[in-house]
């Protein structure tokens, strides 16, 4: 979380009432365990999101225990929607079957493995992506989530600002991270389409891809 922004997202959080068991849990679990979830005020912004847009499916780079899958796979399953999440880890994947289990949720596809490979094996089509993974690998992940992006689709990218280091003093081990992030950041704002960057939970990246005009012959 960006610590500048610690008192307004505390306020924030306050206000948001959970009611659901299972995120209740998966949300003590992920403080007990030190499991990296999406912050409060960007889950409910991830689900205003895909609600609000009517997404059908979806694909996420990075499932940890599967908590921001279902909070997604629920608000897509109303649009007939499908979620296809990605882990690495073995364990973290395990703990995300058992919850996917528990949610009683039908529409997602957990796949084992690392990203950089398994995204160019999909096929399907994405409304919209979210990348929340190994943050010296986002460009990569970008590109190649990019191909199965539907025109008026929207890609996500959480972690973006990485605690402040892309502004401020950061640990030397932190390099090569904070570099090839500052570089993502220009790549997209470069590029064309529209990028816009949110200063909230750890700096959200919002990529919204175009539909292209076709020429008329
Ligand atoms: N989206 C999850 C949530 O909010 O509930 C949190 C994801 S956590 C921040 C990042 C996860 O990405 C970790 O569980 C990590 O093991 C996984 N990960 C890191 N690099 C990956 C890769 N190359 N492919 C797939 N998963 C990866």
């Amino acid at each position: 979380m960006l610590e500048e922004l610690k008192e307004a997202n505390e306020y924030i959080v306050e206000k948001i009432k959970e009611k659901d068991e299972l995120i209740l849990e998966m949300e003590a679990y992920a403080q007990e365990y030190n499991v990296p979830i999406v912050t409060k005020e960007v889950a409910e912004y991830l689900k205003f999101l895909v609600k609000s847009y009517k997404t059908k499916n979806v694909l996420e780079i990075g499932t940890a225990i599967g908590y921001s899958g279902i909070l997604m796979a629920k608000e897509i399953k109303e649009n007939g929607g499908k979620l296809y999440t990605i882990e690495i880890d073995e364990e973290r994947y395990n703990l995300a079957q058992e919850n996917f289990k528990k949610s009683g949720l039908d529409n997602i596809i957990s796949i084992k493995g690392d990203a950089l490979e398994e995204v160019k094996k999909i096929d399907d089509k994405f409304d919209f992506v979210f990348i929340d993974a190994s943050k010296g690998h986002y460009m990569e992940f970008f590109e190649d989530s990019y191909k199965l992006l539907n025109d008026g689709g929207i890609v996500f990218i959480d972690n973006i600002m990485f605690r402040g280091y892309l502004y401020k003093e950061y640990p030397k081990r932190f390099k090569t991270i904070v570099k090839r992030l500052d570089c993502f950041i220009d790549y997209l704002y470069e590029r064309e389409d529209k990028f816009v960057l949110l200063p909230f939970g750890d700096g959200v990246g919002l990529y919204f891809k175009e539909t292209r005009k076709t020429e008329k012959i």
